[in-house]
């Protein structure tokens, strides 16, 4: 398992994570503009199609869209975000059905081709006055996210980056998902290694200038564990608590790590 999953990481020139750059740019504009438009009122159907102009105008393609269903059996997801409210952990389908009320908690993911490169980010946004709970669960998750991309540099092993995403996390009273983990990308949504949001420090594979990485801390208020729906994509919590999602994509580099998905 190490060994095979330290064979197929795939370093990036300079050039290359250039154009990482570039897509990662279009998604964080994306994910900008779905966050302008998040309201009470307002339809994921609508945020997903907000989402989408974003990226055709900017000559990217949804990543998601069409994306194989990890559960056997399972549809190709539909759209180019995933859209989760409150319990909902992660790939959520847009739909006009549902709306956003205030004081819901709204995850957005969304990943994007550009010339052959693939950005991946997601950010939760409060949907007008949230509770004091909801917002410090989304400010603990954020920062968990930052934590790990901290220890991304030359020298660490991956379950460094890890174990300071629980850390920070379960120091603060939440749960980090198991079933669900960060992951190398580059010309691939999902490359080696696997990145979790629980290890242990000194473990996984060495960190190496060039790595690209898309680390994504999913948080919950009770329990780790998660379960999901019948439509065959979308993860909540299994206790219905709160959930919350962030993520980067970032590059290793000889120095600080260097954040692809910022604005
Ligand atoms: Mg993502
Ligand atoms: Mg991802």
């Amino acid at each position: 398992m190490f060994r095979s999953n330290r064979r197929r990481i795939v370093l990036k020139s300079r050039e290359e994570i250039e154009l990482m750059r570039r897509a990662g740019q279009i998604v964080a504009r994306a994910l900008d503009e779905v966050r302008r438009h998040t309201r009470p009122g307002v339809s994921t159907a609508e945020l997903d199609r907000i989402a989408e102009d974003v990226l055709r105008r900017h000559n990217a393609a949804p990543v998601f869209k069409g994306y194989p269903n990890p559960h056997p059996g399972g549809p190709p997801f539909p759209a180019t975000i995933t859209a989760c409210i409150n319990e909902e952990l992660v790939h959520g389908i847009p739909s006009p059905h549902r709306v956003l009320q205030e004081g819901d908690i709204f995850s957005v993911d969304c990943g994007a081709y550009y010339k052959g490169w693939v950005g991946d980010a997601a950010i939760t946004v409060p949907v007008g006055e949230i509770s004091a709970e909801a917002r410090r669960l989304l400010e603990v998750t954020e920062q968990a996210l930052y934590e790990g991309i901290a220890q991304g540099r030359v020298g660490n092993r991956t379950e460094d980056i890890s174990a300071a995403v629980q850390a920070y996390v379960e120091a603060h009273g939440y749960s980090v998902v198991r079933e669900y983990t960060g992951h190398g990308v580059g010309r691939n949504m999902h490359e080696d290694p696997q990145v979790p949001n629980f290890g242990q420090a000194g473990k996984g594979v060495p960190l190496k200038a060039g790595m690209t990485i898309a680390l994504e801390p999913m948080v919950q208020v009770g329990t780790w564990k998660t379960r999901v729906l019948d439509d065959g994509w979308t993860v909540v919590s299994a206790d219905g608590s709160l959930s919350a999602h962030f993520e980067h994509s970032f590059a290793v580099t000889d120095g600080e790590p260097d954040i692809l998905t910022l604005l």
